[in-house]
């Protein structure tokens, strides 16, 4: 818990002036007879809560981020504060029902979160291991597969949201002497510092709570989610367009128990659909459709929900002859040619019911920061990129941000530097948007590549795909950059 006690007050000649907005200005102008606002010089300046890094927003990346920079022994002694406009997560209980909302978690990232001690917490309540993973076109007879040679290791893992940010909460609570933390606590506004020699401004970035109090702080991390106010106020410019898709999302009940362990994903002309395993008798729907047909699953009664479901899967309503024809002729060539090449065909498993009150929408999108960084900002997780769900990678690509601000500002405290000085956050633009770029431009290639039923495109992803699929070398590739 954030308390005063452990605020460092450094008010020259105002006390406890310096406590509301207005005050601060006033009291602003009052120290300007008295100090300098050197940055170097932390007792000259006239502030009354000053933190080394704050982190605005407390999701599944900010949350992990606060871990992270706790854990580090290089800023340890570091005043680091979480804020988060929502309630505390339930720790201690686990739901009898799944939640609706998952995600797909990389080997990667449950490395991350293994190192900063939350991995065992997720393992301890729920999380589903997969080891293969299915990829067909509904217009063809293409598909790729990916699986562990050896089928004891885990491709990745199904885990609920709910339980990612319980596990990290639970972490957090034992980090209290490091890192503050306050719930219920939404920002309306940051004051960006002006640069040294302009005589009334202070140098750190100013921080203004619902609450009415104000705050200072020399690393601003934005972890505040896709609309992110810290990018938005910063001026960092996005790209970011809608893609006139929503998920459609609900816990689906099989019809009879299996192994359950291969996530299935199906390209249809309106969007991907995607079933990935929670247990022996559940799985996790994310249909990705229109606007306009997401609304519709959400009228339908169950039974017309889960028959649409399984029609998704398994109708071959968009095949077409020509495709068809052209595509097993490339299969009988490929399989000549690399006789122990491609893999066969598996149907998923049926679907005949869904949870109670399961079905809920997210409209999609994908946006990035041009930057990801400014003096005395950084920018993490869904603030910095948004991509569309096919891929299962928006929150593994906000771990990855996390693993390298953390070693970036670990060496900045070792070397006794600034944290908010843009040379070591060069580093981490530089690092985090040579992985996300190629990644987000094969998301959304991806997406338009199968948006599409017009038969030469059709053909083209077809020979495409099945040609991947005869290439281990290169299915290992794609394999090893998307567990990163
Ligand atoms: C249908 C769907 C399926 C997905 N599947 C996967 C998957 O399989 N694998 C995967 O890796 N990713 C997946 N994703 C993406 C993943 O969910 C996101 O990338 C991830 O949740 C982003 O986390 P975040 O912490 O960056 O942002 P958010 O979860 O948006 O968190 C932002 C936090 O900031 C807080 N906040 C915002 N503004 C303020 C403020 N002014 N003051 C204080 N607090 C504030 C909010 O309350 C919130 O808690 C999926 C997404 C969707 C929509």
């Amino acid at each position: 818990m954030f308390t005063f006690t452990k605020v460092r007050l450094a008010v020259i000649g105002i006390g406890r002036q310096c406590v509301s907005a207005r005050a601060l200005n006033g009291a602003r102008a009052a120290c300007r007879g008295f100090t300098s606002y050197s940055p170097d010089d932390e007792s000259s300046t006239c502030v009354n809560e000053l933190y080394d890094i704050v982190i605005s927003g407390g999701g599944m990346v900010g949350t992990a981020m606060a871990c992270s920079l706790g854990l580090d022994p290089n800023l340890a002694g570091k005043k680091i504060l979480l804020l988060e406009a929502g309630h505390k997560k339930e720790t201690d209980r686990v739901p009898e029902t799944y939640s609706t909302r998952v995600s797909s978690i990389s080997p990667g990232s449950a490395t991350l979160l293994s190192g900063i001690g939350a991995w065992g917490h997720v393992v301890n309540m729920r999380c589903k291991p997969y080891n293969k993973m299915q990829v067909w076109d509904a217009c063809s007879d293409a598909l790729i597969t990916f699986d562990k040679e050896n089928l004891q290791d885990e491709m990745a893992y199904i885990v609920e949201n709910d339980i990612i940010l319980a596990s990290l909460t639970k972490q957090l609570q034992t980090l209290s002497d490091r890192v503050d933390v306050q719930y219920q606590t939404k920002v309306l506004k940051y004051t960006w510092p002006r640069p040294y020699h302009v005589a009334e401004s202070i140098p750190w970035v100013e921080v203004t709570l619902g609450n009415g109090k104000t705050l200072h702080t020399k690393l601003l991390i934005g972890a505040d989610g896709p609309n992110s106010m810290v990018r938005r106020e910063s001026g960092i410019p996005t790209v970011k367009w809608n893609y006139n898709q929503s998920a459609v999302v609900a816990i689906l009940h099989l019809s009879e128990p299996t192994e359950n362990n291969v996530a299935w994903q199906r390209f249809l002309p309106t969007g991907p659909i995607a079933m990935l395993p929670l247990s022996d008798t559940e799985s996790s729907l994310v249909w990705s459709t229109s606007l306009q047909h997401a609304e519709e699953l959400l009228e339908l009664d169950e039974e017309s929900f889960v028959d649409a479901i399984n029609s998704a899967f398994w109708s071959n309503e968009n095949h077409s002859e020509l495709v068809e024809t052209a595509g097993s002729l490339f299969r009988t060539a490929l399989s000549v040619l690399m006789p122990d090449s491609g893999s066969a065909r598996q149907l998923p498993p049926s679907v005949s019911g869904i949870g109670p009150k399961s079905r809920v929408m997210f409209p999609l999108g994908m946006g990035h920061a041009t930057e990801y960084i400014r003096h005395r900002v950084a920018l993490i997780g869904d603030a910095a990129h948004r991509v569309h769900p096919l891929a299962g990678q928006g929150a593994n690509l906000g771990f990855g941000d996390v693993a390298c601000l953390t070693q970036v500002l670990s060496q900045a405290a070792f070397n006794g530097k600034d944290l908010g000085a843009m040379q070591h956050l060069l580093e981490f633009e530089t690092e985090r948007q040579r992985h996300n770029l190629p990644m987000m431009a094969a998301i959304d290639l991806m997406k338009r590549l199968y948006s599409t039923n017009a038969a030469p495109m059709v053909l083209l992803r077809t020979l495409g795909l099945q040609a991947t699929n005869a290439l281990p070398p290169l299915k290992e590739q794609i394999m090893a950059y998307a567990s990163k």
